[in-house]
Order: C-alpha cells, then sequence, then structure tokens
C-alpha cells in the first residue's frame, strides 16, 4: 500500500484490489484505539466515485455530468470529480466559488438553484457563470438587472409518477400552463432562456418519473419554439439512485425518453446534476461509542405470565450525532439503523434492544432508534454504510463538536486510470 496527498491535505491509501474498504475500517479503527483516541471517522471509497462516474457514461451516454455539490462538498470527491472531467451543479456564492477556487472553468458550472439571493446573482455575472435557472416572474427581473447576459434554464415541475425517497413537493418549477406567460416575460425583459430543467425529487425508484418529466419538458420546448425561442438544452437534474441496479433501470427508460421525445439528430445538449448517485455509497461513517447506559425495566401490567420480569436494554451515546454528519436523519429521513454494522467480534453475542444516541445535549439528537444489538464497550466502534449523502453538508458544530477525521482509499488499478497531480 502506499499513501499519495491529493486535494490539498487529503491522504490517499492507495491499495491493491483484494484490500476491502472493511479492512481498511478494521485497521483505521485499531490504530486510532492503540493511540488511545476516540475520534469519529469518515473512510471514503474514490474508487467507488470513479466506477459511478465511468457507470454513468455507459448508462447514460447522452448526459454530461454535472455533479451537485450540495449533496457532499468533500474537497478530494470534487478534486476527484474535477479530474474526471465533471462540472458542477452548484447552489450558492459559496459553493461557487469552491468550485472555481479548484481551477474549474465558469462553462463547467451550472446555478441550478431557483431561488438566489441579488447578490449571488451579481456574483456568477462577475464570475461568468452564465447557465442559471429560474422558474418564476420576479426572478427573471432580479436576473436582467443582475446579470442579463445570462443563459436561462426553465426549470419545471415535473408530473408526479413513480416512487421517489425525498421528493420536493411543489416548492420549485413552474407549472405546464405557467410555461408561455413566463417565456413571454423573459422575451419582454431581452433575456436568453437556452432551454428546460426538472428535478424528479431525490431517489427515484421507479424510471417512470423521468418519462413523465421528459415528456413535460418537450412540451415546453415546443411552447418555446411556438415563441421564437430556440432551445438547446435539456438539463435532467439530480434524483439518480445510488443502488446500481435501480440506477440501471432508471437510466435505461430515461434513455428511452430521451430517443423518443429528444432524439439525437435534435443536437440538444443534455445535462445530469447527480448528488446521491455519486456519493452516496462512497462513504461510511465510524463514530465510537463514548459512553453508555444499561437499562432494567420490570415487566407488568396486563401481561401475568411475565409479570414481574425484568428486561435489559442498552443505550449507547456515539461521538457524532443528527447534528453532526448524521444530519441526514434529520434532513434526508434517513435511517442510520438498516445501515450499522459492528466492527469487531462482541464477547457474548446475545442480543438487546438498544437505542443510539448522538453526543450532543440534545433529545433529539438520537440516531437509532430501537435495534438488537449485543452488549457494547466503550471504545467499540460502529461502522454505518451508505453515509456519503446529505450527511456532512448538513454538519454543524452545535454544542462544539467537532467533524469527523476523513480517510480516504482507492484501488491501485482504478486510481492509476487518473492523470493526477499528486505529491507522494
Ligand atoms: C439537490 C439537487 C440535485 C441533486 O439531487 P440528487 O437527488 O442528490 O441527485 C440536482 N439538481 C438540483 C437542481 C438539485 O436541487
Amino acid at each position: 500500500m502506499t499513501s499519495v496527498t491529493f486535494a490539498r491535505n487529503c491522504e490517499v491509501l492507495v491499495h491493491a484490489e483484494t484490500t476491502t474498504h472493511m479492512d481498511i475500517v478494521r485497521e483505521k479503527a485499531a490504530e486510532l484505539k492503540r493511540q488511545d483516541r476516540e475520534d469519529a471517522f469518515f473512510l471514503v471509497d474514490l474508487g467507488d466515485v470513479i466506477k459511478r462516474y465511468q457507470n454513468w457514461q455507459t448508462q447514460l451516454p447522452r448526459a454530461e455530468l454535472f455533479y451537485a455539490v450540495k449533496c457532499n462538498d468533500d474537497p478530494a470527491m470534487l478534486k476527484l470529480l474535477d479530474s474526471l472531467g465533471s462540472g458542477f451543479d452548484c447552489a450558492s456564492k459559496a459553493e461557487m466559488e469552491q468550485i472555481l477556487n479548484m481551477g474549474v472553468r465558469p462553462s463547467r458550472i451550472a446555478y441550478s438553484n431557483p431561488i438566489k439571493q441579488n447578490s449571488y446573482i451579481r456574483f456568477a455575472s462577475q464570475v461568468n457563470v452564465d447557465l442559471m435557472a429560474f422558474d418564476n416572474q420576479d426572478e427573471l427581473v432580479k436576473i436582467q438587472r443582475a446579470h442579463p447576459n445570462a443563459r436561462l434554464v426553465m426549470r419545471i415541475l415535473p408530473p408526479t409518477s413513480g416512487k421517489v425517497y425525498h421528493p420536493f413537493g411543489e416548492k420549485f418549477g413552474c407549472y405546464l400552463h405557467e410555461v408561455t406567460p413566463l417565456l413571454t416575460k423573459a422575451r419582454k425583459l431581452g433575456l436568453t432562456v437556452v432551454g428546460v430543467s426538472f428535478h424528479c425529487g431525490s431517489g427515484v425508484a421507479e424510471g417512470g418519473a423521468f418519462r413523465g418529466a421528459i415528456a413535460a419538458a418537450a412540451t415546453a420546448f415546443q411552447e418555446g419554439k411556438a415563441l421564437g425561442f430556440d432551445f438547446d438544452l435539456l438539463d435532467l437534474g439530480g434524483g439518480f439512485p445510488s443502488d446500481l441496479a435501480t440506477f440501471e433501470k432508471v437510466a435505461g427508460m430515461a434513455n428511452e425518453a430521451l430517443d423518443e421525445y429528444f432524439p439525437a439528430s435534435g443536437k440538444v445538449r443534455i445535462i445530469g446534476e447527480p448528488g446521491r448517485y455519486m456519493a452516496e455509497a462512497a462513504f461510511t461513517a465510524t463514530p465510537c461509542v463514548i459512553a453508555k447506559r444499561q437499562i432494567c425495566t420490570t415487566l407488568g401490567g396486563g401481561d401475568r405470565e411475565k409479570e414481574g420480569e425484568s428486561r435489559t436494554s442498552f443505550a449507547y451515546y456515539v461521538n457524532d450525532g443528527v447534528f453532526g454528519s448524521f444530519s441526514c436523519v434529520l434532513v434526508d429521513n434517513a435511517h442510520p439503523g438498516i445501515k450499522a454494522r459492528l466492527v469487531g467480534t462482541p464477547v457474548d453475542p446475545t442480543e438487546y434492544p438498544s437505542v443510539v444516541y448522538g453526543h450532543t445535549m440534545d433529545g433529539q439528537d438520537r440516531i437509532i432508534n430501537d435495534v438488537m444489538l449485543p452488549e457494547l464497550q466503550i471504545g467499540d466502534v460502529i461502522n454505518f454504510i451508505n453515509m456519503g449523502a446529505y450527511s456532512t453538508t448538513g454538519s454543524t458544530s452545535f454544542n462544539g463538536m467537532p467533524r469527523p477525521l476523513m480517510f480516504y482509499h482507492c484501488c491501485a488499478s482504478l486510481w492509476d486510470q487518473l492523470s493526477l497531480e499528486t505529491t507522494n
């Protein structure tokens, strides 16, 4: 194994194919234990990000990838995506700055938040980020004042069809009946509208959602044409699931709908803005049990046979939580219980009802509500898989709690495919 420094200060462990993510989790946990440190840590498989980037190009060959920074802004992952040739979907001034500071050209940034404060629009204008979304008349007036040369993408509200893990509701996107009035307004203001975007909601489970949205976008293209606009951009938004089998099905249906409504001969440029698909699976979180409480309850009330019997359960307190990297519990409706794996073998395999709390002094800071676990000791660690989406980006320093350490790894066969500037 070798270690390389990447994206300023990120150490990447480059290893053989046979080494697994869990091997490295165990090794890092043991190393921290030897140093008598209890720090929570993340381990990031950069190889997974490379594979997913390549998989996207195979499965959705017509769509250029603009990674959605808000999903996870880890510097090593962003740098990696940059070197793979990805574009970036930014939600704010700070995200645009972060991406521009990596040396990314402004033409590879889409400012896809349809809701923007004036100073951010002015900033985009100053740094030549031209591609931006809108979905209402007042936004058009703001853009006309602050960035009249912007290339605008009209965000439509897709018809809901099919299962979505995290729907966006009606916060964004114009209804189809608003398309013509909006475009008429844009024309009056002398603005350039170049295409249409949508977002089906995060974690689309059925391709039908994309089919419906692509069909609606085609209708919007026609209305644009009737008004004299010549659209040449379709932005599929995000929403792609991280489960690879589901992704393949969803991508297949998106391709079919694209070929039907936007055949390649039409020369429409297509972009997609995946967040969850790229980031979720590559990250695991490994907090440490820093405190525990044994709870004995005496059973009673109703159940004659068990009356008077006592039941043992445990509450564990780990050094991360819902105000930290487990913010996905609050903002992404996540249930980390199904993602928990023990690191190491328990002394006694007997399982007890258990609750896992975070380390802040807030009653809401609970990671897992009710799970059967063998008895854990202080200093044991729990590894949570699929922790890369909407987790660290929602993290705060509430109660003065630090962010976890970040470790990175990548298998050599994938790492060697990259042409990177690294220092050994
Ligand atoms: C959040 C968001 C994305 C990414 O969504 P995922 O479901 O994580 O893929 C992409 N585009 C826009 C405009 C978004 O708001």
